[in-house]
């Protein structure tokens, strides 16, 4: 087993987040609750055995994971957790450490360019505008043409507002986008 000394990384998810990974004593509730477990490369109690290792490898294997990426943060496995590990909040803080550390899963470019397309509609017009929304998620991941059938029916069913609505105090959102950043 490699010892991961140096970057300390028990101590530091504990820091960072308020997560003794330790305290999980392998009961199994929280995959067991987790409505998207069965896709993830590791569960949520595998992955919590694998950082209980100290083992680089096994760090490594879940920051390169699909499993940080399927979490939809839905909260269940805090609420089933008898120890009250906040699994959510620790995939979010794995999730920024993946993309720090350019381990990324490759799958996870789509779940980023949504997340991405999603802040930018709201950074520019303090709302979500959908067809921006859309647009700039297809150029981000090369899926141009694709649902091209399905927006023309959203627009004549009135789904699909052709402009945006922008809020009139752009200042207010540009300081929370500046706040959020620092
Ligand atoms: S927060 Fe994530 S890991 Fe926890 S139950 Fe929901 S999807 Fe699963
Ligand atoms: S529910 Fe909590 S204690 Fe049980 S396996 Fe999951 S994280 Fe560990």
């Amino acid at each position: 087993m490699h010892t991961c000394e140096k970057t300390g990384y028990i101590s530091e998810i504990k820091l960072k987040t308020g997560v003794n990974v330790n305290r999980c004593y392998q009961c199994g509730k929280c995959t067991a609750g987790c409505a998207v477990a069965e896709e993830m490369d590791y569960p949520p109690s595998k992955m919590m055995r694998m950082l209980q290792t100290r083992d680089d490898n096994n760090y490594n294997k879940i920051l390169a994971s699909e499993t940080i990426w399927l979490c939809v943060s839905c909260q269940n496995c805090l609420t089933r957790c008898p120890m009250e590990i906040d699994i959510p909040q620790l995939m979010d803080y794995l999730r920024e450490k993946a993309i720090r550390k350019k381990k990324m899963n490759k799958k996870a470019k789509h779940v980023l360019a949504f997340h991405r397309a999603f802040l930018d509609s709201v950074k520019y017009t303090g709302r979500l505008y959908e067809i921006g929304l859309i647009a700039d998620y297809k150029v981000r991941t090369l899926h141009i043409f694709q649902d091209m059938d399905v927006a023309p029916k959203m627009f004549v069913k009135g789904k699909l507002p052709v402009l945006p609505e922008i809020v009139e105090d752009k200042k207010q959102i540009k300081t929370i986008f500046s706040k959020v950043q620092e």
